[in-house]
């Protein structure tokens, strides 16, 4: 999605959901050991600034779950009510469009994001619908009483996108009472695009829904692989660092950071999996603010975009090769801390160690490569 930094999302979550049964509002509920709320707002990751609107008794709940990633915003007596609490925060931001997402619509694509944000570029305003295709009927007392054309009508979904300044002005207009900010846009006069909606982007609404929503888990889970390779050369010196372990040796490592090889490794393979660049990208070695950085910054830096996105570190492995120092006894402490900064198990992660049999650059101890794999699981 283009100019993330002038999108802000609203999501609306502050309803108590109460048709959906249980006794927590079904934003909180869970649908594959994750709560509703924190996939809808996983699925916006990257796309701009996240504004989570919540009711005034879950915002405790709230600041637990997202302290830092989202700002937090408190509900008000109706829907709109909330979205223009939410739109008042973002008065000073500096935002051109604004996406407004039901919190209870955990599985919108980044494609269907894709389509409302695009069609805002010549529209002021754009929503995602699907054509009524099933006959439509009126009925009373367990009868038919007539039928309905249903030439023309959408079944209408979020997220609803807008120009920022033009749905602040609808907003601060409007008398209230409108069932979404479609119908707030209309009634201030503006031409609102159709953008193909998808039928997966369901609204969890009725108790049966949970079960779907499972289902569609199922089905959506996304594996990704990564890998990783990087190269130090050794200096003058007396320890090494790798992977996050002080190693005593007759030299050092040279690098712009503290030339942990094998924690950079693993980093790579972790932006690489997320298709989300190099360590290169992220902490430009031209930026003296990174100068002699400790690695685990970069690792834990990865491993938050991973679980902004919702995906969990299921396994990794980093080999190092070199002759000397030697790993083995140092390698079980390599993996603990390396899991401690990932926010991993320690049981998913290994590290081991190779000699090249004294071949190539690595044989003659002109430095050490590393080599990582991971996989990544979001379901
Ligand atoms: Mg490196």
């Amino acid at each position: 999605m283009a100019d993330p930094e002038n999108t802000a999302i609203i999501i609306v979550a502050a309803g108590r959901g109460t048709r959906a049964g249980g006794d927590v509002p079904k934003q909180w509920r869970e649908i594959g050991g994750r709560s509703v709320l924190a996939r809808t707002v996983a699925a916006f990751a990257g796309c701009g600034r996240i504004v989570v609107v919540l009711h005034p008794d879950d915002m405790a709940r709230g600041l637990a779950e997202f302290a830092g990633r989202v700002t937090l915003v408190a509900g008000g007596a109706s829907r709109a009510d909330s979205v223009r609490n939410a739109l008042e925060t973002l008065v000073s931001a500096g935002i051109s469009r604004v996406l407004v997402h039901d919190g209870a619509r955990p599985f919108v694509s980044s494609a269907l994001i894709g389509r409302v944000t695009d069609a805002l570029a010549s529209a002021p305003a754009a929503a995602p619908a699907l054509r009524v295709t099933d006959a439509l009927w009126t009925g009373a007392g367990g009868y038919v009483t007539g039928t309905a054309p249903r030439d023309g009508l959408f079944r209408a979904q979020t997220p609803q996108g807008f120009r920022f300044p033009a749905i602040l002005d609808a907003h601060r207009a409007h008398p209230g009472g409108a069932a979404d900010d479609v119908e707030v846009a209309l009634a201030a006069g503006l031409d609102v695009a159709i953008v193909e909606g998808e039928e997966e982007n369901i609204k969890i609404t009725l108790p049966g829904d949970f079960a779907r929503a499972e289902r569609m888990l199922k089905d959506r889970m996304d594996i990704r692989t990564g890998n990783g390779f990087d190269v130090h050369a050794f200096t003058e010196g007396d320890h090494v660092m790798l992977c996050g372990v002080r190693v005593a040796h007759t030299k050092a490592l040279l690098g712009h950071s503290d030339a942990d090889v094998g924690m950079h490794a693993l980093t790579d393979a972790i932006y690489g999996a997320l298709a989300a660049g190099d360590i290169g990208r992220h902490f430009p070695p031209s930026d003296p603010q990174w100068k002699g950085a400790a690695s685990h910054i970069f690792l834990a830096h990865a491993a938050a975009i991973a679980r902004e996105k919702g995906y969990g570190l299921s396994n990794a492995d980093v080999t190092l090769i070199c002759e000397r120092p030697k790993i083995g006894p140092h390698a079980i402490d390599m993996a603990r801390e390396l899991a401690r900064i990932a926010g991993a198990d320690p049981d998913r992660i290994s590290v081991k160690a190779t000699t090249s049999e004294r071949l190539g650059f690595t044989g003659r101890e002109e430095g050490i490569a590393a080599l990582a794999t991971v996989t990544l699981v979001k379901s």
